[in-house]
């Protein structure tokens, strides 16, 4: 992730920031100009000179300490691009919960920035149901039983993730190198876009196949006789990670 740099004082400051440690000016994302802006401390709406003069206020999620992003006063009800795809949040009755959401948009965040960076179509499935994104970020034992995983354009994440021991001993029990909260994001997305840019588009599904193997073999077979049998042999010589070998949709996740 870049650096970035407060426009008052020109000190280096980091994606998440909202206040510059050097001059006190509040900080701001905006998604559109890809800038962090400093701001006047003294005010909750500016007028940006480097953004034409529009006025921006802070995403209504600044509110929790969650979210850094600029929005314009009319926008998707006071949430940025990032917020408006939360469909779930966790039950913010305790500070645990609060410190693991707040992991979670970290990561979420970075995220979306990376799919603007790659020029990705970005649609909340509160704004299109049928070609949208939305994200459930739900406690382990939520009522339907949900897992992190992808369907139908909802990606549901266990908040459990966010806690740093929780993920290394999962880390361990599974034997991966690699566990982390963008990961997860990652990987989920992954399976989103294959949905959308993809499965029904005969020349881009040909390409995959050619990549990624045979996808009409059952993914449900695939997955349980990854769970019983563990990863291909030689996996090495073929995948990213042992994952990647129990079925092509996994390997184009997981790549
Ligand atoms: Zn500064
Ligand atoms: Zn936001
Ligand atoms: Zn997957």
């Amino acid at each position: 992730m870049k650096l970035f740099q407060c426009s008052n004082c020109e000190n280096p400051v980091v994606f998440e920031n909202s206040i510059c440690i050097s001059c006190g000016h509040y900080l701001g994302y905006s998604s559109f100009h890809n800038q962090i802006v400093s701001l006047d401390p003294n005010q909750s709406e500016w007028s940006i000179p480097s953004f034409n003069g529009d006025t921006y206020k802070y995403c209504t999620n600044n509110l929790h300490g969650t979210c850094n992003w600029l929005v314009t006063p009319d926008e998707n009800y006071g949430f940025c691009l990032a917020c408006s795809l939360n469909r779930t949040i966790p039950d913010l009755d305790t500070s645990e919960n609060w410190e693991r959401w707040k992991q979670i948009e970290f990561a979420k965040h970075r995220l979306v920035y990376q799919l603007l960076r790659l020029r990705l179509p970005i649609v909340s499935k509160m704004a299109n149901s049928h070609i949208g994104l939305c994200f459930d970020f739900v406690s382990i034992e939520n009522k339907d039983n949900k897992k992190t995983g992808h369907v139908n354009g909802v990606i549901t994440i266990l908040i459990t993730e966010a806690d740093a021991a929780t993920r290394e001993k999962v880390k361990q029990e599974m034997k991966e190198h690699y566990r982390t909260l963008l990961g997860h994001f990652r990987h989920e997305v992954g399976h989103y876009f294959r949905d959308r840019l993809v499965r029904d588009n005969r020349k881009a599904l040909s390409n995959f196949r050619e990549v990624f193997g045979d996808d009409t073999v059952s993914y449900q077979d695939s997955l349980q006789n990854y769970y019983a049998n563990g990863s291909k042999q030689n996996w090495q010589n073929f995948y990213i990670s042992k994952y990647a070998s129990s079925h092509a949709w996994e390997d184009w996740a997981e790549t």
